[in-house]
């Protein structure tokens, strides 16, 4: 990897760069001093934080500085069955029985907290994630509060929403999510269920808990009747306990394609709804037509901030030949002012890798590339000395069929291709297991729409990338998984909606 990348670099004109490594803005962190955490948190079952049946707990990182933040209950399969039990009651003798305009009550009594606590959450969400404040306090939060706003409108206008069918609640959500949006995915899956009527267990991402418990806390505040939201913190095991869990109406999980599977096979046989989030490896196709200099932001944000930990990533750029060396060399000129580092600092553009773990995997995507003979680019960024950490890469001089093209990275990896046509971009797009999303840079309308109605994913962003909002729609096809959240499309997974 260092001889490719070092020759490059050699070849560089840096006269022509404004900004060279070693410059850097004055620091501006966040400070974490506010932030109060206990020692130890519990399972938080029925509105109160209860020891796990095992007692047992297990330790949480920040990864940007590897200092325990936490330790966590570790529960079992006898803690969901308290946790379906407590949800079970509770949608019968409260949540099932109120009318929807109270629903959306608490809905909106919760935005409204989160919003008089959105610096507390944002700052936990980036120790416990690694990921830039700025993508915490200006990305995930506000979307978060969006979300509960968002669904607190819908609970009491089901009747509108899907007229002639009368709409019900299925009973107890089960709910699985990931450790790149832990409060955001939370919040896509905890508004929808409430509003449409149903309880909800849900399981964090173990790496990634504690904004979910602070959330827990919230709840308690905002009066939300105990039960109708039960946390649950363990380990894998523990979430397919809750997915085989007979008192369990529905499966909502967003993860790997992989887990994914299991979980289809597991609730397939049962008669549970369920939808599916999966992986994703998005092409961001760019035409010689295209703004040049906004594709290089588009391309930048749609892989590089939040680490690529992003399901829907631009982690595939196919740009046309003619223009493919000026935008590429645009790109290089962009990632070396790109400030990777302190998550809690305020320029900070690309924070920690979540895990030790996911590290080692991007790094095996590397290294096997350089065994490939691939060429790999990678800016002047000191990287800090503790912690998880992955500089912005690129790689070019890759084709179809290889390994780093197909499969999801999870890290701030761009693999580079150029095509000549519309269709040969197209078939690169398409050609990859997943669906999820896509990005299409054109200055021509009628390009745009005719390129992405062919690609089969569920989002396509034109001349702009991973722009979320609560009322949109979101989901894939093939392996990126099954279902839609958001929108009204996210709610009527949580209802029966047949005659
Ligand atoms: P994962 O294993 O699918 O984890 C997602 C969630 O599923 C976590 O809460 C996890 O709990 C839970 N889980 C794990 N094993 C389970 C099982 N057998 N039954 C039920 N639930 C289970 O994903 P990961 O291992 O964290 O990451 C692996 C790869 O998945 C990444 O490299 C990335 O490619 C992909 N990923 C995709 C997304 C996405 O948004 N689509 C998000 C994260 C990761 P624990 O944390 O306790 O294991
Ligand atoms: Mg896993």
């Amino acid at each position: 990897m260092s001889e490719n990348h070092t020759s490059e670099k050699n070849n560089r004109d840096s006269a022509r760069l404004p900004f060279r490594a070693g410059w850097s803005y004055d620091p501006a962190p966040e400070s974490a001093a506010s932030i109060k955490l206990d020692k130890r948190y519990q399972l938080f079952i029925n509105g109160k934080f209860v020891p796990p049946a095992g007692k047992k707990w297990f330790k949480v990182w920040n990864p940007a500085t590897e200092q325990v933040l936490a330790e966590v209950a570790k529960g079992d399969e006898t803690d969901v069955d308290r946790a379906v039990d407590a949800a079970r009651k509770t949608y019968r003798q409260v949540w099932s029985q109120i009318p929807g305009k109270e629903r959306g009550k608490y809905l909106f009594r919760i935005a409204r907290l989160l919003q008089e606590r959105a610096r507390e959450f944002a700052i936990l969400e980036s120790m416990d994630t690694g990921k830039p404040i700025r993508e915490s306090r200006d990305i995930d939060i506000p979307l978060v509060i969006a979300h509960f706003f968002y669904y607190a409108g819908w609970a009491d206008k089901l009747d509108y929403a899907f007229p002639g069918v009368k709409p019900r609640p299925l009973g107890v959500a089960g709910q699985i999510i990931p450790w790149n949006f832990p409060l955001l995915m939370a919040a896509w899956k905890i508004a929808p269920a409430l509003a449409a009527g149903n309880t909800v267990v849900i399981k964090p991402a173990s790496s990634t808990p504690l904004t979910l418990l602070k959330l827990g806390e919230l709840f308690s505040d905002a009066g939300l009747p105990p039960g109708t939201v039960n946390i649950l913190t363990g380990p894998g095991e523990m979430g397919m306990a809750l997915v085989r869990h007979p008192g369990v109406d529905k499966i909502a999980f967003t993860g790997s394609t992989e887990i994914g599977k299991l979980i289809q096979q597991n609730a397939a046989t049962t008669g549970k709804k369920y939808t599916l989030e999966l992986g994703g490896k998005a092409a961001n196709i760019v035409f010689d037509d295209a703004p040049a200099d906004q594709a290089v932001e588009g391309i930048v944000n749609g892989i590089f901030f939040n680490q690529g930990h992003v399901c829907c990533a631009g982690s595939r750029l196919l740009v046309q030949e003619g223009i493919s060396g000026e935008l590429v060399r645009k790109l290089k000129d962009r990632l070396e002012t790109l400030i990777v580092g302190d998550p809690l600092d305020k320029n900070t553009d690309i924070g920690a890798i979540n895990s030790g773990p996911q590290l080692e995997k991007i790094l095996g995507f590397l290294s096997e590339s350089d065994e490939q003979g691939f060429r790999i680019y990678q800016p002047d960024c000191e990287l800090p000395e503790k912690g998880h950490w992955c500089p912005p890469t690129l790689v070019e001089g890759v084709s179809q069929s290889h390994r780093i093209v197909q499969e999801e990275i999870f890290g701030p990896v761009l693999t580079i291709q150029t095509f000549r046509t519309p269709d040969e971009a197209v078939a690169l797009a398409n050609n990859t297991p997943y669906g999820l999303s896509g990005g299409v840079w054109t200055d021509k309308g009628s390009k745009i729409f005719k390129v992405s109605s062919r690609i089969r994913a569920g989002v396509i962003w034109a001349n702009t990338f991973n722009k979320f909002d609560p009322t949109s729609p979101f989901g894939g096809y093939k392996e990126s998984g099954m279902g839609r959240e958001g929108g009204m499309h996210g709610l009527s997974p949580y209802l029966e909606v047949s005659e």
